[in-house]
């Protein structure tokens, strides 16, 4: 069995893996990225669309300039790439095996950022019936078909979802000359970005079916049509309400899960997210494995994959240098739970017991966040029993944009008010809340 040893190994090399590694190259150490596809970039390399970078480079780039210039500084920045090489196995003794054409590698590494993304949610996972016709594709599989391999899964077509894969997919198809009849979406509103909406379906007059779903695929060999129909609040088709749409291929841009295969085998805790648990340290419960990217949350902008990859970067990097960077399996912790309106929040645990000097080599806390459904005039609150933590007002929050903020006061402060038998929630308050009145999800 070939054998490579490295300070910091980062499995994945999209926007993620990219960022840790520059970071961690930054601080001194040797650094390996494993990528299983035959070029870094990760899914940027489909997104020819612009819209990247906007923070990062105050620069509107398309997904592959934005990874060229992560992988231009990595090329040229002393970081060891493996391509085409897949990680299988991380043992729980943090010992990781990889397959390439050269067969299996065994790396031994001091620690280890998990940066691999996230998968489609497929047509298995949401239970549409029918046959089985070609014809039905996810919306991210169909978005490489096109820009990277150069071909059209189809002519005329439906998506089901509205997220941004599925709304910019809409436009795209368009361009290439394909007839889309319309994006089907369960809920009342749209999922993803309103600038997809906008730019991608009502620049193209492409309909948009709120709180309706594919209740039929039809067509034995191929895909002959589909049927819609309008749903309830509690999704259930309301019958007399379907609908016959000709079309000879779906699209499914039905959700994104963390790639958390090697993570569960890893033994690390997974969180609502399906991606790990961590600390504020991007620490999962495993010492020396960090976490960061779509693998841990599904990200909305890069450049916010950005800012999270470089500190889980910077993290392993202190690691691998002997620093003890506290794990989120700590007897010291207390939990981040969601509370009213709040899907989920990371950290998912604070760690207490952090050394001073610590603290100041850590950076600041940032914490990222989704709603459950569109609300307007309200708070972002964060407590610890009676005791305010943060609190900001929102005009208009929506569950396609992450919502991201940092404690301002002292870190050390911070953790100073805060107790392990307390956990710290984070909730949606009304602005004009009346006294005891609960709003419900
Ligand atoms: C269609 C689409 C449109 C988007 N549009 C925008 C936009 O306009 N603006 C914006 O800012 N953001 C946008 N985003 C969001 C942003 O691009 C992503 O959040 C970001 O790419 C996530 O980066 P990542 O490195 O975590 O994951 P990925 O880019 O998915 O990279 C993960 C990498 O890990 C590799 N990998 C996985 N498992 C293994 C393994 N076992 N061994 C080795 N390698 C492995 C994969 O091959 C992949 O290269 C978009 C995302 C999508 C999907």
């Amino acid at each position: 069995m070939l054998q490579r040893e490295t300070d910091v190994a980062i499995i994945g090399g999209g926007p993620a893996g990219l960022a840790a590694a520059v970071e961690a190259r930054n601080h001194g150490c040797d650094v390996l990225i494993i990528e299983r596809d035959d070029s870094l970039g990760g899914i940027l390399q489909q997104c020819i669309h612009p819209g990247f970078g906007l923070h990062e480079f105050d620069d509107e780039l398309a997904g592959p300039e934005y990874a060229q210039r992560y992988i231009d500084v990595v090329e040229n920045g002393g970081i060891d790439v493996l391509t085409n090489t897949m990680v299988l196995e991380i043992t729980p003794t943090k010992d990781l095996y990889a397959i390439s054409e050269n067969g299996v590698i065994n790396i031994i590494s001091k620690s280890i950022v998990l940066a691999m993304g996230c998968r489609e949610r497929t047509r298995g996972a949401i239970k549409i019936p029918g046959y089985r016709p070609t014809g039905v594709y996810t919306a991210g599989l169909a978005q490489r078909f096109v820009n990277i391999e150069g071909f059209m899964p189809g002519t005329e077509f439906v998506i089901l979802g509205s997220g941004d894969i599925g709304m910019i997919m809409a436009r795209r198809l368009t361009w290439e000359g394909a007839t889309v009849h319309g994006v089907v979406e369960i809920q009342p509103y749209p999922s993803g970005l309103i600038r997809n909406k906008v730019q991608c379906l009502d620049d193209y007059n492409i309909p948009l079916y709120l709180s309706h779903t594919v209740v039929r695929v039809h067509g034995k060999d191929r895909v002959t049509g589909i049927t819609i129909s309008k749903v309830d609040e509690n999704w259930k088709m309301i019958p007399g309400t379907e609908k016959f749409i000709n079309c000879d291929t779906l699209l499914l841009s039905v959700g994104l899960i963390p790639e958390n295969e090697i993570t569960k085998k890893a033994g690390a805790a997974l969180s609502r997210t399906n991606g790990p648990v961590v600390n504020q340290f991007l620490s999962t419960t495993i010492n020396g494995i960090f976490a960061c990217g779509n693998v841990l949350q599904v990200h909305d902008l890069v450049d916010n994959v950005a800012v999270e990859a470089k500190k889980a970067g910077k993290l392993a990097a202190l690691y691998s240098k002997g620093v003890q960077v506290p794990t989120s399996m700590e007897k010291q912790i207390v939990r981040v739970s969601p509370g009213n309106g709040v899907g989920y929040v990371i950290p998912n645990v604070i760690n207490l017991d952090v050394k001073e000097e610590f603290i100041e080599k850590a950076g600041s806390m940032r914490f990222s966040l989704r709603v459950r459904k569109p609300m307007q005039d309200i708070y972002i609150k964060m407590r610890s029993g009676q005791k305010e933590l943060y609190k900001k007002f929102h005009r208009y929050v929506r569950p396609s944009e992450m919502i991201i903020f940092k404690i301002k006061e002292s870190i050390k402060d911070f953790l100073e008010g805060l107790d392990i038998d307390t956990p710290i929630e984070v909730y949606v308050e009304p602005k004009n809340k009346q006294p005891g009145k609960r709003e419900r999800d």
